[in-house]
């Protein structure tokens, strides 16, 4: 029922250049692949590559650009992919343009002689910004640009770029795939044979790969993932609509309320809203009160995770980002991020109610 952790380094040859499939485990080992084989599946795609980390998965991702190309990307998308865009790529020659991939309009702009690849967050974290993947995918083959998408959000029981024209998905796999936040993994998937041989050699070169123990890992978690995510959709749903109704919340941003702008094309492109929500506080409330206020939720980064996690993106996840950006964006210090795990849902809405009312005119 579950398959071997071959927690191998390198195998025995029969001969010099005389191997039985698999000579060294950075290039190629059989619990990873087991792994590979498996999200690709679920992606609808043929090629999958698991990687150290999701930002790894990302970096190797870039490194299908080279020295003086441009990419245009979400703009507001997670900190870590903003970061090593904006510090580590740029640095190498690679240009970017952060815009709003929910328009249309603001993408056909942004394109350069250039540009190579459109990397999508939809919807986006944590403004849940969604972006239309069939149409950005056309115009970006029509210009010769690679689409990329970042799928962490959804995870691929709910949204798979690849049959909607995008040719790559991308994961933290340390989120909903795993669920249960024991292991940092990420992982690439395509069914572009030419991209599919360069990532292959860029994860061989690079070495950021996972070990056999958390492939296994990532597998045990996997198996459950549409049950997980299913029970805590449906909570996350209550909750949202629970929020909407408490004064001291402002505004909440969830693919499940017909609020949200974007939220048809989400419905188009996606089987479900998926478990995470921002939202955006009264200015009566205060954020870091109600964070710490919690018992049930944890206070953490990271999301996807059987347990439910509260995060304040302005002071946490998006730190990278320059202040004036977030402010720009909407990502002030009264937005706060849920991930909703599997605990009892009138549990975790007691919790909330009871940290809101103490988070209310605190100083
Ligand atoms: N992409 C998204 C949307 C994320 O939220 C994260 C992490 O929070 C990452 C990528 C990076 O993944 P990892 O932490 O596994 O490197």
């Amino acid at each position: 029922m579950n398959f071997p952790i071959y927690e191998v380094s390198t195998f025995k040859q029969d001969g010099v250049g005389k191997n039985k499939g698999y000579d060294y485990s950075r290039t190629r080992n059989p619990t990873r692949e087991v792994l590979e084989n498996y999200i690709a599946s679920l992606e609808s795609g043929e090629f999958g590559f698991a990687f150290s980390s999701g930002m790894s998965a990302i970096s190797a991702c870039l490194m299908l650009l080279r020295s003086g190309e441009h990419i245009i990307a979400t703009e507001g998308l997670y900190g870590g992919t903003y970061r090593v865009l904006t510090r580590v790529f740029g640095n190498f020659g690679i240009s970017c343009s952060f815009v709003d991939t929910g328009e249309l309009g603001a993408v056909e702009a942004a394109f350069e002689q250039n540009t190579r690849a459109i990397l999508l967050e939809t919807p986006s974290n944590p403004l849940m910004r969604v972006s239309d993947m069939r149409s950005i995918s056309e115009l970006a083959h029509r210009r010769k640009a690679l689409v990329m998408v970042d799928n962490t959000f959804m995870s691929p029981w709910l949204q798979r770029p690849l049959e909607l024209g995008a040719d790559v998905v991308i994961h933290s796999a340390t989120k909903f795939l795993s669920g249960h936040s024991d292991v940092i993994a990420g992982a690439v998937v395509t069914n572009d044979e030419s991209v599919a041989s360069r990532l292959g050699h860029i994860q061989n070169a690079v070495g950021a790969i996972p070990s056999p123990f958390d492939c296994w890992v990532l597998m045990r978690g996997m198996k459950t993932l549409g049950v997980r995510l299913s029970y805590a959709q449906a909570s996350a749903q209550k909750i949202a609509e629970w929020l909407s109704r408490r004064q001291e919340v402002d505004q909440v941003l969830y693919p499940g309320l017909e609020t949200l702008p974007g939220r048809e094309i989400h419905r188009n492109q996606a089987d479900g809203p998926g478990a995470v929500l921002s939202f955006r506080l009264h200015e009566d409330v205060c954020a870091e009160t109600l964070l710490s206020s919690v018992s049930i939720w944890t206070l953490a980064v990271s999301l996807g995770a059987v347990e439910s996690i509260i995060t304040l993106p302005s002071k946490m996840t998006h730190l990278s980002y320059p202040r004036e950006e977030l402010e720009r964006l909407g990502v002030g210090d009264n937005l706060v991020r849920l991930s909703v795990g599997i605990e009892d849902t009138e549990d975790l809405i007691a919790d909330l109610r009871m940290a809101l009312k103490e988070a209310t005119h605190a100083e």
